[in-house]
């Protein structure tokens, strides 16, 4: 479990696909270039009103600008450097990929890696054969007790079946690795997908079935049986869904946490063999583990009794294939981002081969690809001047904390120490991860992606009973995000995001105090938002509040959680003001944090803040214009519905104006007259932080 600042990129892009003709194969990449600065007055609408709509004075010409590149769900600021970062890391590995390194060294690696998934020709020319070993393993199987070995096999290859077994942090016990098992195994995002009633969501059930089909009818089925498969694969996920447990839930820790002997758990699900599974799937030894949602294990084994062998099989095959398509000849790719991309989130052409293809190293070999990168982008003192940033915003936090009025004494000193506590991790591992154990080969796409994730579940299911490795990263160096972990208790900056225009040189204090400023006091904020702030200082699971404070916390989320379901994200769809409130909190203190550091680092000269500089703007009004331009962006209708289903983070454009109509200090610095629509009556603010 961790919060991150936006929404992560590669789940709306890991299913876009091209096929590019190989010619494109070592084309020379161009020199990245930076578009976007931090203050960026093109990208408003001075016309507007910032009483009235402040993202519209902020952001109102950014879409006119930077309209949704064709190949991508939407365009904003994290999209824009996500380009950038793509660009730097293309010229990396065209490089590499030319440059016939030894075998062996990171460079081969990264170089072959990527030249594997970018030679279409080979992978076209090899057709289905690359995959056949897999297929013809589920086409053997005769038996129910003969699935456990498969599921475990499909589970160490990430082929998104029936369920997902990790390693984490014990959350009662952050000393500890564990095991986890937790739901998942759909094809569709999110268990309301298939529950809600609707016409688009019917519409987009049935094309799911159909992509469900096309996939069967390529893998050799005659249409009709294709079409009865494909419906008995729905009804299948459909029961999974309903035995799941729904994302606002998910947000309580204590409601993903149910630590099991393992006897007890395999006798409880007898038809998943549990013992078994863990073996076969290359667990260490363990007596207990988390059996994140009970309720969906019991509801599995009685599924995998009464579902068909072909049911399971089919549902097995469609999955896997799913998983593999960019690997697969062309027709794959395209029927996959037919659904996924077209369809799903509205996009109407597949990215480029070659963007895919460094999205696909990165997530492979992240810390290999990511110690260059951070070699040619993030030297000198950038690690140092973020780190005396971020610095300063914790002393926020915690003259933050005195002021409160509603907490006591006795909570807040237990806030402190976990403040205190905080860890903060900058632009990349002080160590670097050991890839000797992964073989690439230049000429085997297919292998190249599943051997990485064997590697990945390997690495992460030999952490179990070790001892935390507290250095460790979850987010690769060229990431454009940033995250707080609640059980390391540590929050994440990766070189990826600390660059413009969340952090510009060339721009004021004021205005890097609204981009960056506000994502670190986003992140810090994470740590007390009514999912971090049942974390203690050691990262453990451990109520350390009164339960006078519980209450006036409580009583302040639920004036968040009032404020943002009064939102429309799209059409006729409110945002979710429960799935959205840590983020939404985090976004709010985190602005505060960002505009109280400024204040402070202008102690001796207050009046300078008022004061216009060469922008046209106060101080104190590029903090918030560097604010709501963190959140310029456009998207498709498509994927607003989608987000306002399975993210926790409001829409860009409310998260923007959510903040501001919460700080008096906004109304101050822009002459907003109370009652007007960004300057409601000081009794309607939220304030949690
Ligand atoms: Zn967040």
């Amino acid at each position: 479990m961790s919060a991150h600042i936006t929404r992560t990129l590669r789940w709306s892009l890991a299913c876009t696909t091209i096929a590019l003709a190989s010619a494109a194969l070592h084309a020379q990449a161009p020199a990245p270039v930076r578009t976007i600065p931090g203050f960026d007055k093109s990208a408003m609408d001075t016309a507007a009103d910032p009483c009235v709509d402040f993202y519209q004075y902020a952001c109102g010409s950014y879409s006119k600008l930077h309209p949704i590149p064709a190949d991508l769900p939407s365009f904003d600021q994290f999209a824009n450097l996500y380009e950038f970062n793509l660009q730097a890391l293309h010229g990396i590995l065209e490089k590499a990929s030319t440059a016939h390194a030894a075998p062996g060294s990171d460079e081969q690696k990264i170089g072959d890696y990527y030249a594997s998934c970018m030679d279409t020709a080979a992978i076209d020319k090899a057709g289905l054969a690359p995959l056949q070993p897999e297929l013809d393993r589920i086409a053997a199987l005769t038996s129910r007790d003969a699935l456990t070995p498969e599921i475990a096999h499909l589970e160490r290859v990430n082929g998104n079946a029936f369920f997902t077994l990790s390693s984490s942090q014990d959350f009662k016990d952050a000393t500890r690795e564990i095991a986890v098992v937790d739901q998942g195994g759909l094809g569709l995002p999110e268990k309301d997908y298939y529950l809600r009633t609707g016409a688009k969501d019917e519409e987009l059930r049935q094309q799911y079935v159909q992509h469900l089909a096309n996939v069967l009818k390529l893998l050799g089925e005659a249409p009709d049986a294709a079409t009865k498969d494909a419906k008995d694969i729905m009804a299948f996920e459909t029961a999974l869904a309903k035995v799941s447990l729904g994302n606002v839930e998910r947000r309580d820790p204590e409601k993903i946490y149910h630590m099991q002997p393992v006897a007890k758990f395999a006798s409880e699900t007898p038809s998943l063999h549990m013992a078994d599974f863990l073996k076969e799937a290359g667990t260490p030894p363990v007596s207990e583990l988390n059996v994140a949602v009970p309720e969906f294990f019991t509801g599995l084994n009685q599924l995998m009794e009464s579902t068909s062998m072909d049911t399971l099989k089919n549902y097995m095959r469609v999955h896997l294939v799913d998983s593999v398509s960019s690997r697969l000849p062309h027709v794959f790719d395209q029927e996959n981002f037919d659904f996924y991309g077209r369809k799903l989130e509205g996009v109407p052409e597949q990215q480029a081969r070659w963007k895919r293809c460094v999205d696909a190293t990165d997530s492979g070999l992240g810390e290999v690809l990511g110690k260059v990168y951070v070699a040619q982008y993030f030297s000198g003192d950038s690690k140092a001047k973020t780190s005396a940033a971020v610095k300063q915003i914790e002393a926020e936090m915690g003259r933050d904390l005195d002021q409160l009025t509603w907490m006591s004494p006795v909570t807040k000193t237990k806030a402190h120490e976990k403040l205190n506590a905080i860890v903060d991790k900058i632009g990349y591992p002080n160590k670097w991860r050991d890839y000797s154990a992964l073989i690439v080969k230049r000429d085997d796409a297919l292998g190249d992606g599943l051997r990485a994730r064997e590697f990945e579940s390997t690495y992460q299911l030999n952490k179990i009973g070790k001892p935390v490795d507290k250095g460790e990263w979850d987010l690769t160096p060229p990431t454009v995000n940033a995250n707080y972990d609640p059980s390391m208790n540590t929050i994440n900056f990766p070189a990826g995001i600390l660059q413009p225009v969340f952090y510009d040189k060339t721009a004021s204090d004021a205005t890097n105090y609204g981009h960056i400023g506000s994502v670190v006091g986003h992140e810090l904020t994470h740590g007390f938002d009514d999912e971090g702030r049942k974390f203690d200082a050691q990262g453990n699971l451990k109520d350390w509040w009164t339960a006078e404070d519980t209450k006036q916390f409580e009583q302040r989320t639920s004036c968040l959680v009032d404020e943002y379901s009064s939102f429309v994200a799209v059409d006729d769809l409110h945002v979710n003001g429960k799935l959205t409130l840590g983020e939404n909190t985090a976004d709010n203190g985190g602005l505060r944090l960002a505009l109280m550091a400024l204040v402070a680092n202008a102690a001796h000269d207050h009046t300078a803040l008022d004061t216009k500089t060469s922008t046209g703007y106060t101080p104190k009004q590029e903090l918030f214009l560097g604010w709501g331009q963190n959140w310029c962006s456009t998207e498709r209708p498509e994927m607003l519905r989608m987000a306002v289903s399975v993210d926790p983070h409001s829409p860009d454009r409310i998260r923007a104006n959510g903040v501001v109509v919460n700080m008096p200090e906004f109304r101050e610095a822009f002459g907003c007259k109370v009652g007007q629509p960004m300057a409601p009556a000081p009794e309607k603010m939220c304030r949690v932080w």
